[in-house]
């Protein structure tokens, strides 16, 4: 009984992925961010022998934090943000990582060109809609980053606008912070030849031809000006509790396996726990053999 009440251990002992990838305060600049390298991993094999360990430990984590979230006073709900070019797979990463937890607790929001409604909003509106509640995990696909990202890079709002846009991001994410979000953000870094390899692919095969717009081989031509608009959000919005994470993800094991990595770090910290049963077990035993 007592090992379910206990601190989960991650497989193969604690590991500090989120160390080796968080961003560094100061200066960023992305073209020294290698979106190739594996840092903490041993390479593909062990990499997908490891995530498969870690789907359970994922799940038992995310259980004990439904539990906690739905059952006590606990306010506390992760919220993972993807951001990423066009291609650097944040579809993929939901669909391999976030597959790994219970639908029925994981609310999952892809964030598209604002509707005629989500305009007549301050941009953070749709945002909070989508956070979780106590004990649910958040999955933002895109997020309210694209309204200093895409936004900036083609002059969506004038630029008094969306220059303001960093301090009431982090006042915003420091007052969720304080209602119990922990906030894990990453940035699925890709190369600009990766990202063509990915859409020739996408050309090549039928069953993602819905997926293609040729619009993204336009958004190709502002490559340089998305990588600053990038730098810029890591660099103003990366405080110690809602720090950026710049994830390699130019190999699709690598992504899957660090993603899990932070998650599975980031819901261990979290230390969830089933909440101590209130409840005279033998009596209810008794009441139902009667
Ligand atoms: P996809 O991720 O392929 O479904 O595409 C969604 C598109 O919506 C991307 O081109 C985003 O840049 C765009 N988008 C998301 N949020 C915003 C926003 N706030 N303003 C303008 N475009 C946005
Ligand atoms: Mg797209």
């Amino acid at each position: 009984m007592r090992p379910l009440l206990d601190r989960v251990e991650l497989p193969g002992g604690p590991s500090d992925v989120r160390g080796l990838l968080r961003v560094p305060p100061g200066r960023v600049r992305l073209a020294d961010y290698p979106t190739d390298s594996h840092p903490g991993s041993h390479g593909k094999t062990a990499a997908l022998t490891d995530r498969h360990a870690l789907e359970p430990v994922l799940a038992g984590l995310q259980e004990r934090c439904y539990a906690q979230g739905h059952r006590t006073p606990d306010r506390r709900r992760l919220v993972l943000v993807l951001q990423g070019m066009d291609c650097s797979g944040k579809d993929g990463a939901i669909k391999h990582v976030v597959g790994a937890f219970n639908p029925e607790g994981v609310k999952i929001t892809s964030f598209k060109r604002p509707t005629a409604e989500e305009l007549r909003h301050h941009f953070l509106w749709r945002v909070e809609r989508a956070l979780p509640g106590p004990g649910d995990i958040g999955v933002l696909n895109r997020s309210h980053y694209e309204d200093v990202t895409v936004v900036r890079v083609h002059d969506l709002v004038p630029p008094e606008q969306w220059q303001r846009r960093y301090d009431e991001i982090n006042e915003w994410e420091r007052r969720e912070s304080d209602d119990g979000v922990i906030w894990l953000k990453v940035f699925l870094h890709i190369s600009a030849e990766e990202q063509r390899r990915r859409l020739l692919q996408r050309l090549d095969d039928p069953s993602k031809h819905w997926k293609f717009e040729a619009a993204d081989l336009d958004e190709r031509g502002y490559w340089d000006d998305y990588q600053r608009a990038y730098e810029t959000v890591l660099e103003r919005c990366s405080p110690p509790q809602s720090p950026w994470y710049v994830l390699p993800a130019d190999r699709k094991w690598y992504r899957n396996w660090a993603l899990a990595r932070l998650l599975a770090e980031t819901l261990a910290a979290m230390d969830p726990r089933y909440p101590e049963p209130d409840l005279d077990l033998s009596a209810l035993r008794a009441r139902l053999s009667a």
